[in-house]
């Protein structure tokens, strides 16, 4: 990795002046929108193993342009404040392109979640949640966090409940949060959001011939040799489903430990178990181990997913990566250095302020749900069942007096007739909002002649979308 340490914002907002440059807008409030409005430090102990522990938590309000502010809590050893600042900056800019009625935030505690057990693990949440509703920066009509990376399901729920316990008589209290378990106020589609937000990206980029084309690839994403880094939530669920469902070859997955290899496709879902039974990727079967993990990154193949952290490809070997198309499954994997190195080489970069907006998308599902209490589909299912019933019965009986009688197949009947549960909205809603703001990015994209990459447009759109919303409030 490269070092991004006090350098992660400075990249964000390189890219950010790149696209200022092509607006028309006041330098008054171009400087507005690129700053962070305030990050709260906080430094909690707790007793554990029969020792006070001191733990150091951030979260951060880059834009209140729309409230709640919304964005993930990180929990890594690398976190710093440099880091949730410019994290919660693209959030800012994701949550406007993407649509979802948010400003940007990010949160995360230095931590090492591998060194604690569950109940351990569940006091440190516990306290840092408490630190953080005391003040309202947890809170669902102001700030509302949901996972990112070391956390998951498990903590959005001791969030949750932390609040709710603090909180007893807010009837919204669960909306405090996103990324909660099913049973806790969670929405289906929740997990696989992100990952299945790239596939979606991916297929949308592939229905565009003349930007398939930009990137110097052709056809369909069926056959599309395809290197992950990362198979965490999101590099996993990614590899996936392009792997399953839309017939790419993941030839390389790039982990802590180092890289496996093979020409003929990785079972992506052996590898996983491969990686939760041993700890890492070494001695996959059927596949070439590279200890240096970081040289796949240069690997030739068509697609490359970085979706670890960010800083990954770098000044240092971006002129090497041979990918035409790069997806940022992650957030800010590629710097601004890098970033100019690739667009000079002519490689397509599906930037991270749309790429990865699936999570915070199903969040705002999830969101709506717990405001709405009731869960999506639960009122109009049956009814919709019950008119696709009528239709084909009455069809039915309309071919039987005929001379050629003709019947509906059972496969059809059976597609036809269901009518969409949750996890069925949560990915057409999904869907819909990749496609959406794919277009809104793909129109700046082509109709200016000063744009000549995707994430140059992308914010272009969002900051549009954000100054609208100052200039309505007066500023
Ligand atoms: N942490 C995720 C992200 O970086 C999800 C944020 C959310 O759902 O609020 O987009």
């Amino acid at each position: 990795m490269a070092d991004m340490h006090g350098g992660f914002s400075a990249s964000v907002n390189a890219m950010y002046d790149q696209a200022v440059a092509l607006m028309d807008l006041s330098p008054g409030l171009a400087q507005k929108i690129r700053v962070c409005n305030a990050t709260y430090t906080v430094r909690f102990g707790v007793r554990l193993r029969g020792a006070i522990h001191t733990f150091t938590g951030y979260r951060s309000v880059h834009s209140e342009h729309m409230e709640p502010v919304k964005g993930g809590i990180r929990y890594s050893l690398a976190v710093h404040q440099d880091e949730v600042e410019a994290l919660a900056a693209l959030m800012t800019y994701k949550c406007a392109l993407v649509e979802t009625p948010f400003g940007g935030s990010k949160g995360g505690l230095c931590i090492d979640p591998r060194e604690w057990e569950p109940h351990e693990l569940e006091q440190i949440t516990r306290r840092f949640a408490y630190e953080l509703i005391k003040r309202d920066m947890i809170n669902p009509a102001q700030n509302v966090p949901a996972p990112d990376m070391g956390t998951g399901e498990r903590e959005m729920a001791w969030i949750s409940d932390q609040y709710q316990r603090m909180n007893t008589t807010d009837i919204n209290g669960r909306a405090c949060v996103t990324g909660k378990p099913p049973h806790a106020g969670g929405i289906a589609g929740r997990v696989e959001a992100t990952g299945r937000g790239v596939q979606y990206a991916l297929q949308e980029f592939f229905r565009h011939p003349d930007d398939i084309a930009k990137a110097g690839l052709s056809g369909t994403l069926d056959g599309k040799r395809v290197v992950v880094q990362g198979l965490g939530n999101v590099g996993w669920h990614a590899a996936q489903f392009l792997s399953t469902e839309d017939g790419c070859k993941i030839i390389a997955v790039i982990e802590r430990d180092g890289a496996v290899q093979s020409d003929d496709g990785l079972d992506v879902e052996a590898l996983r178990a491969h990686i939760q039974s041993t700890g890492g990727v070494k001695d996959f079967p059927g596949a070439t181990y590279e200890a240096d993990g970081s040289k796949l990154l240069e690997a030739e193949c068509d697609i490359l997913i970085p979706a670890a952290l960010e800083g990954t490809i770098h000044e240092g070997n971006a002129a090497r990566v041979q990918a035409p198309l790069i997806i940022e499954a992650a957030n800010g994997p590629v710097t601004a250095e890098a970033n100019a190195i690739l667009l000079e080489k002519g490689t397509v970069i599906i930037p991270d302020l749309y790429a990865n907006a699936g999570g915070v998308t199903v969040s705002y599902f999830e969101w709506v749900k717990n405001l709405s209490h009731i869960r999506f589909g639960r009122m109009q299912r049956r009814a919709e069942e019950a008119r696709h019933h009528v239709l084909v019965n009455e069809l039915e009986r309309l071919s039987k007096n005929r001379d050629v009688a003709w019947t509906l197949s059972d496969d059809f009947k059976k597609n036809y007739l269901r009518g969409a549960g949750e996890l069925e909205l949560v990915r057409s809603g999904l869907d819909d909002t990749m496609r959406g703001a794919y277009q809104s990015m793909r129109e700046v994209w082509h109709d200016r002649d000063d744009v000549h990459d995707l994430r140059t447009a992308g914010f272009i759109v969002a900051i549009s979308r954000i100054a609208a919303t100052y200039q309505a409030k007066g500023l």
